[in-house]
């Protein structure tokens, strides 16, 4: 590592260092169906209003409001009915509603020509003739929903980067939008290190554990909207893991590893990366999650990330999404922050964002925190019940009653 890589450095000067290293994006052009949390490649402009013409908000009768301002249970109001309006009537030529008459209307139906509001069914009766409506209310202007309301023609709705979620999905239909210019998802390898850890399936032997951090990072990377490979395993050899690295790089936008970046005798990552990769920065000030390390392998990004389980998930909450969203414009998915009032003391670092899993409770007087599992970054129950992460910066107070931020899990 040559004298001026930037070494233990803040999560904001970490976040600084990986912006200024790029990502290439591509986009494809995929069908409506295929475009759950995707990222949008281009601004979507609506080629339509929406709603496309006034319509009814209720079943119902299209009438004029003026005849009907008198009207109560006790004086209903009489109007001749004129017809029927369902929704989907495509024909342009209903008859127009005039003083005294009354249309009956389907909620989505088009509003007919001079009827001003709508009175709900409910607040009318039609008499035994069929001809005629009772209204025992007045009628509501408010219940059309009027053209370009939601949306108009010419409106940007979601510009580049968005996340396609749900009910986003939904408006770009609403919008007439088939295919959607998506981002191309980034491909993610993701290597394990370490002769310790075994896949899951195989009998455990002594010393051995499961590996389990490719599994909680490809989690991750899907999260994000993008598509993770899981390499195999790579054990504490420089050959092998060069190799490995080596082959990730033809294939891969980013390379993620796990383990081996620490200061001990077989952290191989490190090694390798200091001897023939290019580090941007290594160890950031982060409790747990100290070790990464950051640069490019091959002109290739990789993030070295530390092996205990915790610290791997934390440094890619902190760290690496961040990274990717940013590199990509996204939107989305969110990180929620909240306040939470502590319960139970938390340890604040001098030197580093402190980030304790909490339980959180909800109360009328809002979010209490409680420190109930161990909090060892190799005990990953911890983080798996835990519903946030404390975000205490230095110099701030842990103690019991304060209110900090915390990073939804
Ligand atoms: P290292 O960063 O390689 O020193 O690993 C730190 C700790 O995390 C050790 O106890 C490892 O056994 C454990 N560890 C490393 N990689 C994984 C993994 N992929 N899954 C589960 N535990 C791991
Ligand atoms: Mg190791």
């Amino acid at each position: 590592m040559g004298e001026q890589t930037p070494y233990f450095v803040s999560v904001d000067e970490a976040r600084a260092i990986a912006d200024r290293t790029p990502l290439n994006t591509t986009a494809e052009v995929v069908g409506l169906e295929l475009g759950d949390n995707r990222l949008l490649a281009t601004d979507l402009i609506s080629p339509i209003d929406d709603p496309p013409f006034d319509n009814s908000a209720m079943d119902g009768w299209a009438v004029q409001h003026q005849d009907t301002i008198h009207a109560t249970p006790e004086t209903p109001v009489t109007l001749a009915i004129i017809g029927t309006l369902p929704a989907g009537e495509t024909s342009t030529t209903a008859a127009a509603v005039e003083a005294g008459q009354a249309m009956r209307i389907m909620t989505g139906a088009p509003m007919p020509e001079g009827a001003d509001s709508i009175i709900q069914v409910e607040h009318t009766t039609v008499d035994e003739s069929g001809q005629q409506v009772e209204l025992h209310y007045p009628s509501k202007p408010n219940f059309i929903r009027r053209r370009g309301e939601n949306i108009s023609a010419g409106q940007m709705v979601f510009p580049v980067g968005t996340l396609l979620t749900p009910e986003r999905l939904g408006l770009c239909a609403t919008m007439g939008f088939g295919e959607l210019q998506v981002q191309g998802k980034l491909k993610i390898a993701i290597i394990s290190t370490g002769d310790e850890i075994i896949p899951v399936g195989q009998e455990l032997k002594p010393g051995q554990i499961y590996e389990s951090n490719s599994h909680g990072l490809a989690a991750l990377v899907k999260w994000l909207g993008h598509a993770p490979t899981i390499h195999p395993n790579v054990a504490d050899d420089l050959n092998s893991l060069r190799a490995a690295l080596d082959e990730a790089s033809r294939s891969a936008d980013i390379i993620i590893t796990s383990g081996g970046v620490s200061m001990g005798e077989f952290d191989f990552v490190r090694k390798i990366m200091e001897d023939e990769g290019d580090i941007h920065f290594w160890r950031v000030k982060l409790r747990p999650g100290s070790p990464p390390i950051f640069g490019t392998w091959k002109d290739i990004p990789i993030w070295g990330l530390p092996g205990n389980p915790v610290s791997s998930h934390v440094v890619f909450r902190i760290l690496v999404a961040p990274w990717i969203r940013s590199q990509t414009n996204a939107s989305g998915p969110r990180e929620a922050k909240v306040r939470v009032r502590l319960a139970d003391a938390v340890k604040v670092m001098a030197d580093g964002l402190t980030l304790r899993r909490i339980n959180l409770e909800f109360t009328p007087e809002g979010l209490v925190g409680r420190v109930t599992t161990h909090q060892g970054s190799n005990n990953l129950h911890g983080l798996a019940t835990a519903g946030a992460l404390t975000l205490l910066s230095p110099g701030t107070s842990g103690a019991v009653g304060e209110w900090i931020d915390a990073l939804l899990l």
